[in-house]
C-alpha cells in the first residue's frame, strides 16, 4: 500500500470517463497511481473533477485484467493462453479464411469511443485498407450519431458549436434531454455556477433531474414532457417564436438560406405545431411552453445544451436539427455564451466520430463517395477505397443473421450490454465464425469471442482524447502497458499479420498522418500539444489557435439550413399489456455499462440499477421501496428493486444500465433513429409487478 505523500513523479493526462475531457496530474509511485489530482490548468476542468475522475482509476490494476491473449476454436471450448503472435495470427487467418469464402465485405470492425484519436483513426485505417471495405462503426452509433447528422444538416458540421467555459456568459440556458451534474458533473457545476449568478434555466426532460430539485438553482421553467415528445415540444417553441415575432430577422437574412427559412416559418406556424397542440402530445402545458419559448428567444445569450434525452430517439436526428432551427431563428450561433451544445457521453465520443469510425465517412465528416476525399485518402494509404458505404452496427448484426457477415473485430466496446434488444445481438454474435474482442475485461460480448486481445487502461498509453468542446488533449503514459502492448501498437501488429503493415513508433506520428489528411486538424501536432496543454479544432492556417466558438461570421456550411422537422410518434405504443413508458438514464458515481466504475470503490455509493416509479403507479401495483419488481417488454424481461419517488410523472418509469446482471437492454427494443439508426432507448413501453427476490 502506498501512502499519499509518496509520490515520485507526476505525469499530466487526461480522464477516460466523460465527455468533458478533465485534465489531471496523475501522482506516480514506481508504476503505481498513488491519486489523481485534478489539474488547475486544465482547458475543460481548472481545477475541479468528479468522483469518476479523482477516485475511480483502480479498475486499471484490478484482479480481473486479462493480460495474456487468448484463443479458442468455439465459444463452448475453453480459452487458451497464446503469444501474441499466435494470437494475431489466428485472427488474421480466420478474417482472411472468411473473406474468402464468404466475400471481401464479410468482415469488419467497431472502434471504441473510449479508445484515443490514434487508436480509432488507426481501427477504421485498417477496416478500410487491410479488410478492403468500409464496414466500420463507433459506439457513436448509439449515443450520438444523430448529433452528427442533425448538426450537420443545419449548421455544417458535426460538433458543437462552443467551448464550456462560454455558458458563464449565457443569459438564458436551455438543458434538453440531458442531466449534467450525473452525466457531465464539472460542466453540471460550472452551469449551476451561471445560474446561481443570475441565469435563467429551462429544462425540458420528462424527470426531474437534479438541476430542477437543487434548492441553489430553481429552475425557471422545467418542461416536463413525455418521453418521445421532443419534436412536438421543440416545435411548439418555434411556434411561439414564429407567430409572436421573436425571430432575430436580421440575423436570418445575412446568415442563413432564405428559401429554406421561409419554408420552416410556414411550417411551424401550422396550428398543429402550436403550444395548444403540444399540450395535448407532450402532457406540457400550453402556457408553460409559451413562457419558455419567449424567456429564451427575448435572452440577450440563449444557449442549448442537450444529451441523450435527445439522440436517443427513433427522431433523434429530427430532434437535434428543431434545436439548430431554435438557434438560428434567435440568433444564438456564433459569438460567446449562446450555441447548440450536446453533451458527449464517453470521453472520446468528439474524437471517434472525427477520425472517420462511420461506414460512409473518411476522418474529418467526409463522405466515402467523394471522389478527391477517396483519392487523398488512396494515395496516402495506397490502397483503393470503397466508394460504397459499410454497415453501420445494427446492419452488421442483421447481416450475420442472415450470413453473409461472419468476422468482427472489437476494439474496447461491450456490444452485447451497451446496445439495444441483447438477445437479437447475441442470436447476431453467435452466427459469426471469428469475433476478436480487445478489451481490459472479460465482458459480455467476449462470451461469443473466439480471439481475446488483451486492451490498455488510459493510464498505459500515449496518445490523445477529443470533448464535447472539441478539445483535443494529451493522455499520457503512466505506467507501462500490462500485457506488454497498448492499444495502437496491437491494432498495428493485427494489419501487419493481416498483410498490411503500418510504419508508426509512436501516437504522434499517427497524428501527424491525421493533420497532413484532415483540414480542421491541419495545425494539431504533440508539440502545439505541449505547449498550450490543450487545443479546440477546427486548428489550421485559419485559426492555428484552435476555435473555442465556431460559426463566428457565417456557418461552417456557408449559409445556416433550416430543416422540416415534423413530428412523427414512435412506433412504441403504451397498451394495456405494456402500459408503462420506461426511459433510461445514468448517475454520478458510475459511468455506461460500468466495466470500470463498477471494479472501483465508487460501487460504496452506488451498486445496483434500480427502477424508479411513481407512488401511483407503485400503489397501483401494490409496490413499496425496495421491493423486487418484474419490468417486461415486448423485447424481454428482467428484474429489479424498485424506487418509489415522484422524480418520474405517473405513467413513465425510469432506470439506469451501469451493472450488467440488471440487463436495462434485455428490455430496450430495436426501434432506432429514422436518420442514423441510433437506438431509440429512451422509449420502451413496459408493465412492471410486483414479484418475488431473484
Ligand atoms: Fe471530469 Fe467527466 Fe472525468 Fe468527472 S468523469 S472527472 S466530469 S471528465
Amino acid at each position: 500500500v502506498i501512502q499519499l505523500g509518496q509520490a515520485e513523479r507526476s505525469v499530466t493526462t487526461t480522464c477516460a470517463y466523460c465527455g468533458v475531457g478533465c485534465s489531471f496530474k496523475a501522482e506516480v509511485k514506481g508504476n503505481q497511481v498513488v491519486r489523481m489530482v485534478p489539474a488547475r490548468d486544465g482547458g475543460a476542468n481548472a481545477g475541479h473533477a468528479c468522483v469518476k475522475g479523482r477516485f475511480a482509476w483502480g479498475y486499471a490494476t484490478h484482479a480481473d485484467r486479462i493480460t495474456t491473449p487468448m484463443i479458442r476454436p468455439s465459444v463452448d471450448a475453453p480459452w487458451q493462453k497464446v503469444s501474441w503472435e499466435e494470437a494475431l495470427a489466428y485472427a488474421a487467418g480466420e478474417f482472411r479464411r472468411i473473406q474468402a469464402k464468404y466475400g471481401r465485405s464479410a468482415v469488419g470492425g467497431i472502434t471504441s469511443s473510449r479508445c484515443t484519436n490514434e487508436e480509432t483513426y488507426l481501427v477504421q485505417k485498417l477496416i478500410r485498407t487491410a479488410f478492403g471495405n468500409n464496414n466500420v462503426d463507433t459506439c457513436a452509433r448509439v449515443c450520438h450519431s444523430p448529433t452528427g447528422y442533425g448538426l450537420k444538416q443545419t449548421l455544417g458540421e458535426s460538433a458543437g458549436t462552443q467551448d464550456f467555459a462560454s455558458v458563464l456568459k449565457a443569459d438564458v440556458v436551455m438543458v434538453i434531454g440531458a442531466n449534467p451534474t450525473d452525466g457531465h458533473p464539472v460542466f453540471g457545476s460550472l452551469l449551476k455556477r451561471r445560474i446561481r449568478e443570475g441565469a435563467r434555466l429551462i429544462v425540458v426532460d420528462p424527470r426531474s433531474i437534479d438541476l430542477v430539485r437543487s434548492p441553489h438553482v430553481a429552475a425557471a421553467h422545467h418542461l416536463k414532457l413525455l418521453p418521445g415528445t421532443n419534436v412536438a415540444m421543440v416545435n411548439a417553441l418555434a411556434h411561439v417564436i414564429v407567430t409572436e415575432g421573436l425571430v432575430d430577422e436580421p440575423y436570418v437574412a445575412e446568415r442563413c438560406e432564405g428559401p429554406a427559412f421561409e419554408a420552416w416559418r410556414e411550417f411551424v406556424s401550422r396550428p398543429e405545431n402550436s403550444p395548444e397542440a403540444a399540450e395535448a402530445i407532450t402532457g406540457v402545458a400550453a402556457a408553460d411552453i409559451r413562457a419558455a419559448a419567449r424567456l429564451y428567444a427575448t435572452a440577450g445569450n440563449g444557449a442549448i445544451y442537450y444529451g441523450l434525452g435527445v439522440t436517443e430517439h427513433s427522431q433523434g436526428s429530427t430532434t437535434v436539427m428543431g434545436i439548430a432551427n431554435l438557434a438560428m431563428a434567435t440568433g444564438n450561433v456564433g459569438r460567446p455564451g449562446v450555441g447548440v451544445n450536446p453533451l458527449r457521453g464517453q470521453n472520446n465520443v468528439q474524437g471517434s466520430c472525427d477520425m472517420g469510425s462511420f461506414p460512409h465517412e473518411l476522418p474529418g465528416y467526409r463522405h466515402v463517395s467523394d471522389a478527391t476525399t477517396r483519392a487523398l485518402f488512396e494515395d496516402a494509404w495506397k490502397v483503393r477505397i470503397d466508394p460504397e458505404p459499410g454497415l453501420r452496427i445494427p446492419n452488421m448484426f442483421e447481416a450475420a443473421l442472415d450470413g453473409s457477415f461472419k468476422g468482427i473485430y472489437i476494439q474496447g466496446e461491450d456490444i452485447v450490454q451497451s446496445d439495444p434488444n441483447t438477445q437479437h445481438v447475441e442470436a447476431a454474435m453467435a452466427q459469426m465464425e471469428c469475433v476478436v474482442v480487445q478489451d481490459l475485461f472479460l465482458n459480455e460480448t467476449a462470451k461469443w469471442a473466439h480471439v481475446f486481445l488483451p486492451g490498455s487502461s488510459f493510464l498505459e498509453k500515449d496518445g490523445t482524447f477529443t470533448n464535447a468542446e472539441r478539445r483535443i488533449s494529451r493522455v499520457r503514459k503512466v505506467m507501462p502497458p500490462l500485457a506488454g502492448k497498448a492499444d495502437w501498437e496491437t491494432t498495428l501488429a493485427l494489419a501487419e499479420a493481416l498483410g498490411y503493415p503500418m510504419h508508426y513508433s509512436h501516437p504522434s506520428e499517427i497524428m501527424d498522418e491525421i493533420a497532413r489528411l484532415t483540414p480542421s486538424f491541419h495545425g494539431v501536432n504533440y508539440d502545439l500539444l505541449e505547449r498550450k496543454g490543450s487545443i479546440q479544432w477546427p486548428c489550421n492556417e485559419a485559426a492555428p489557435e484552435g476555435t473555442p466558438t465556431m460559426h463566428v461570421g457565417a456557418f461552417i456550411r456557408g449559409k445556416g439550413r433550416f430543416m422540416l422537422t415534423p413530428y412523427v410518434p414512435t412506433t412504441e405504443k403504451v397498451t394495456r399489456r405494456f402500459p408503462l413508458i420506461l426511459t433510461t438514464g445514468r448517475i454520478l458515481s458510475q459511468y455506461n455499462v460500468g466495466a470500470q466504475t463498477r471494479r472501483t470503490a465508487n460501487v460504496a455509493w452506488h451498486d445496483e440499477d434500480r427502477l424508479e416509479i411513481h407512488p401511483v403507479d407503485a400503489e397501483d401495483r401494490g409496490i413499496r421501496e425496495g421491493d423486487w419488481v418484474g419490468i417486461a417488454s415486448r423485447a424481454g424481461e428482467t428484474v429489479l428493486r424498485a424506487t418509489v419517488t415522484e422524480r418520474v410523472q405517473p405513467g413513465v418509469v425510469y432506470t439506469t444500465f451501469h451493472f450488467p446482471e440488471s440487463g436495462a437492454n434485455v428490455i430496450t427494443t430495436d426501434n432506432s433513429d429514422w436518420a442514423t439508426n441510433c437506438p431509440e432507448y429512451k422509449v420502451t413501453a413496459v408493465q412492471v409487478t410486483l414479484c418475488a427476490q431473484p
